[in-house]
């Protein structure tokens, strides 16, 4: 059995898919997102659900800012609330080797017009009486934000789905084709539906289709524990994260302590587990206590993870195929999705109605894997 046809088909229901789907729909496009599970379930409904503006890959900043606009403006473009709050994020620097890393953070940011204040000792303890003493510098970024990601993407797809958009819950594609100029998908119940163009953001799951088509990428699927601690009146304010990477935590207005700790664990795709071995646990709460120290006593309540695709050089895989014409990739996000989600999805569109985005995406094309993968310190440090 056939079943016809839209303009797009998108393969993943994540944050990736879901505002993909929005922007194409937005513009007139038919569009159809395949998703095996539920919208908004794997990676994209887990996370930690910061959007840092601080400390990203350079290249990334005009993808990056175009997409924390969207963010900004989520209420009035998707009809709903995520819980966007405009936090800030202060980063805390122990020793002057982090405090130089700081630094070089700080120039990047600020030379793509970001505004971030250089905050001493005295300062620090003066405004958040809660940290402990050691901290020697830090940087707050304001406009650095958090947003709930357990009802971002349904609202995404829910408001594509009002202009249009076909949202295909528990379908799994299970073979992807050349047919014509466009493609032919079979889906997990044998039904096949065609398409003009393709968009591959399946998550940690994105090989099996780009391999069909005999590109690759080093995949490493893992995510890093996430906990959250009964609540308390609400003090924090800001994300806080610890520049060395041991602890992130923040407070939602309810009164939980959401935080993250490191290293990452890989995770399964296969059999959908993303483990938290306990001794992950006792670090985060050791790190937390050392960053704040009125906090070294409080419970976590809940533990998770969730399934990533992390690349060797810890940027995702954004573009056009080399091989073939009309498909779109979009995986590998190392844990750095959920803030350029937007911007991912409304670059996808233009690419694909107008043939090109304003956004350089040059550093993210799944061709600079051709040859075989550099792998970064800041990968080989963060898994275990
Ligand atoms: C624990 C954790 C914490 C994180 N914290 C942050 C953070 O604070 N800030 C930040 O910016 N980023 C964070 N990230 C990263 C961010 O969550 C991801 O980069 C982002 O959600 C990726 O979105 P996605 O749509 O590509 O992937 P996903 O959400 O994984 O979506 C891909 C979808 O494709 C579907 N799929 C796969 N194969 C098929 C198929 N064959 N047929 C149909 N459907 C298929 C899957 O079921 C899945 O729903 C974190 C990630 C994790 C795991």
């Amino acid at each position: 059995m056939s079943d016809r046809a839209s303009d797009v088909a998108i393969v993943g229901g994540g944050l990736i898919g879901a505002w993909t789907a929005f922007f194409l729909a937005r513009r007139g496009h038919s569009v159809t997102v395949i998703e095996k599970g539920l919208v908004g379930a794997q990676s994209s409904g887990v996370n930690f659900g910061n959007l840092r503006l601080q400390g990203r890959f350079p290249g990334q900043y005009p993808l990056s800012l175009r997409s924390q606009a969207l963010w900004e403006d989520f209420e009035a473009l998707i009809g709903e609330d995520c819980e966007f709050e405009q936090t800030g994020h202060l980063y805390l620097a122990y020793d002057e080797a982090e405090q130089a890393k700081l630094e070089g953070y700080a120039s990047v940011s600020e030379s793509y017009g970001l505004a971030i204040e250089r905050v001493g000792p005295a300062e620090l303890r003066r405004r958040w009486p809660w940290l402990g003493e050691r901290a020697v510098a830090a940087t707050f970024s304001a406009r650095d934000a958090t947003a709930n990601p357990r009802i971002a993407t349904p609202a995404v797809a829910r408001a594509a789905a009002r202009l249009g958009a076909v949202i295909r819950e528990n379908t799994r594609v299970t073979a992807v084709d050349r047919a014509g100029d466009g493609f032919a998908l079979t889906l997990a119940d044998g039904t096949q539906l065609s398409c003009g163009a393709l968009v591959n953001c399946a998550g940690a799951w994105a090989l099996d289709i780009a391999e069909r088509f005999g590109e690759t990428a080093p995949v490493f699927p893992a995510g890093p524990p996430q906990f959250v601690t009964e609540p308390f009146p609400y003090a924090i304010g800001p994300s806080v994260q610890a520049i060395d990477g041991s602890v992130i935590f923040r407070q939602i207005p309810r009164g939980n302590i959401i935080l993250a700790g490191y290293p990452r664990t890989a995770a399964d795709p296969e059999a959908n587990r993303a483990p938290v071995p306990p001794a992950k646990t006792l670090a985060a709460m050791r790190a937390l206590a050392r960053v704040a120290p009125i906090l070294a006593h409080c419970h976590v309540i809940r533990v998770w993870s969730g399934i990533e695709a992390y690349l060797p050089d810890m940027i995702p895989v954004i573009g056009p195929s080399e091989t073939a014409a009309g498909l779109f990739h979009a995986f590998g996000f190392c844990g750095h999705g959920f803030q350029i989600g937007p911007g991912v999805g409304l670059c996808l569109s233009e690419m694909i109605v107008d043939g090109a985005t304003q956004t350089p995406l040059e550093p993210f094309s799944i061709r600079r894997f051709r040859q075989a993968a550099t792998v970064s310190e800041k990968f080989r440090k963060e898994f275990d």
